[in-house]
Formats: structure tokens, sequence, C-alpha cells
């Protein structure tokens, strides 16, 4: 709340200046946007890299398909071409298979979008390998590529991957600083000066410009700076709960945990809104994401001692 503000719909926040300086040099980039949200920067970069009767290409599960409403349809004009991936994870194979020849009659596949880690997978995430070769296939169609890295720090404190090599493999990467990273609000968009000049318009006209947005960032700045080294701690609160999790008679599988996210399907006769419920009167809450799957996300709130209403769950529902 002591952040320096200012008016940055005319760019004059020195905070918001400062949060999108970092975050471009971070990534090895030339400039960043700040938004309210992640569905903006994602639905940004599509409308600032595409033109209507273009498609752009996802796996299933993804969060720009799933949960934005359609709006590469409403902002962009654009079609989109979904891959069956597993739990989330795509091929060059299924990139192969999704471009479409060229031909008045199909729209002109134009962007390879990568989601790390992938939400709905469970917090899986690709291997640095897999995106370097997924990114060469789109880049050999001619294809641009945005990375939906919502929880990208997530991955890299697995892997160690840096920050820079992703940024040269995608023309725009949006981050989302109100995930994992603890901020109460708000994603950065990643791109060229180019982009973002016109991002930045594009924002604009979806009423995302905002005044005295630096108190805002100040909070995304110290995200930055303090809680992407705490990360690991949640990937480990996520471990424990899923081992927890694999030894009560009220669940019938928890998917692989390789990050912050634990999905886990409940077992027969129970619905995963009655085992939610179950689990709300042991001060647990959650998320049904499905009439069987239930998700939990671990992060800086998620304390010690709120692990213990995890690991001493009844074996039998009550
Ligand atoms: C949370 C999330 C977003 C953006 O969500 P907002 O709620 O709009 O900030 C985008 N992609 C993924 C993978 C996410 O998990």
């Amino acid at each position: 709340m002591n952040a320096e503000v200012g008016d940055d719909v005319f760019g004059q926040d020195p905070t918001v200046n400062q949060l999108e300086a970092k975050m471009a040099a971070m990534f090895g980039h030339e400039a960043a946007l700040y938004c309210p949200s992640g569905t903006m920067t994602n639905q940004i970069a599509i409308k600032a890299q595409t033109q209507p009767l273009d498609e752009i290409l996802c796996d299933e599960l993804s969060h720009i398909y799933r949960y934005e409403l359609g709006g590469y349809g409403f902002h962009s004009g654009v079609a989109i071409h979904v891959m069956r991936g597993n739990r989330g994870i795509i091929n060059e194979e299924m990139v192969n298979q999704g471009v479409k020849p060229k031909a008045d009659w199909n729209p002109r596949s134009r962007m390879l979008i990568i989601e790390n880690s992938v939400n709905m997978g469970g917090g899986n995430y690709y291997s640095f390998d897999q995106i370097q070769s997924l990114v060469k296939t789109a880049r050999n169609h001619g294809l641009i590529t945005h990375l939906d890295g919502a929880r990208l720090f997530n991955v890299l404190a697995e892997t160690g991957d840096s920050t820079l090599d992703y940024g040269k493999q995608f023309n725009s990467i949006s981050i989302c600083l109100s995930k994992g990273l603890g901020a109460p609000v708000g994603s950065v968009l990643i791109s060229s000066a180019e982009t973002i000049d016109y991002a930045r318009r594009v924002r604009k006209v979806m009423g995302g410009g905002m005044r005295q947005a630096g108190y805002l960032a100040a909070a995304g700045i110290y995200a930055l700076d303090n809680n992407i080294k705490r990360l690991k701690e949640d990937h480990d609160r996520a471990r424990r709960s899923a081992q927890k999790l694999q030894s009560v008679s009220w669940v019938e599988e928890v998917f692989p945990v390789h990050t912050n996210i634990v999905i886990f399907q409940v077992a027969a006769p129970y619905s995963a809104a009655r085992v939610a419920d179950f689990l709300s009167q042991h001060n647990i809450k959650c998320l049904p994401i499905s009439d069987k799957l239930i998700r939990w996300v671990f992060h800086l709130d998620v304390t010690e001692e709120m692990m213990d209403s995890i690991l001493e769950l009844p074996d039998q529902l009550s």
C-alpha cells in the first residue's frame, strides 16, 4: 500500500511500469502488459496476434477452450482446433494432424497454444524438450506460439528450467500472479513491443485499463521476489495429501501429483458433491470439477496446521 502510483491508462504508473519491465526482462522479451485476469491476457494474446478466419490449436482440457466462454470466437472471430492430449499434454503428431491445408474453405491455422502446467490435467507439465519440439513443429507449419503459463512457475520450481529459455519459445506468454504466486489480483502478458503496443489498445477496449493499479502491481512484484522460492512447499503438501487420499475408503483413484494440484475420483456410491460436503465439515474447501472428480489446489495460505485437517481425515464418510 506504500507503492508509488499514477495513471496507468496514460502509462504513468511507475509501479505498473516496473512490474511490466521486470517480467519482460525475466523472459527476454521486449514488453509486457499488466491485466486484471489471466482470461484477459489469454484473450488479448489471441486478439492481438490473429485475424478473423484464422484458427487456434489447443488441447481439449485447456483453459482457453473450456473456461473462457468461447472468447476466441467472441473477441477474435477465430476458429478452434481442439486436440485430445494425454491429460492435457499434446504431441507433434497431433499438431501435424491438426494444421489445415491452405484452402478457401479452411480457416488459416495460425496459433499453437500450450498450457503449462495443465490445470485440468492435474498440474502435470511438459518437459522443456517437449516444449522445444512442439514449438519447432508449430514453426515448421508457420504457426506462432502462445504459452498459457498461468502456473508456469510451479513447473519451473520442479524442472529448474529458465524463464529466458521459455521466452525464446513463445511469441507471447501469459503468467498469473494471483494463483500459486499469491498476489491478490493480476496477470501479465509478455511479448514483443509491437504486439504489446496493440495489446494495450485491446485491453482498453475490453475495459481493462486501470488507473492507480500500482497498489496491485506492487503485490505482484512482491510475489515474484518472495513467493517463487516457496512453491515447492505447496508441491510437497500436495504429494503428502495425495498419499493420504490413497488410503481412505471414499477415494477411488488419485491422479498422479506433479505440482500443486491434486485431482481425485471419489469411490462409488458417493458423488463429488457428497464428498465435498463431508470435507467442508472437516474445514477443507474444494472444488468438485465433475460428478466424480474433486480438485484441491495448494498455495501459500495453506499452512502446516491445515495439513493436519487433511492427514487426520477419517477412513469412512460420515
Ligand atoms: C487461472 C487460469 C487462467 C486465468 O484465470 P483468471 O481467473 O481469469 O485469472 C488461465 N489459464 C489457466 C491454465 C489457469 O489456471
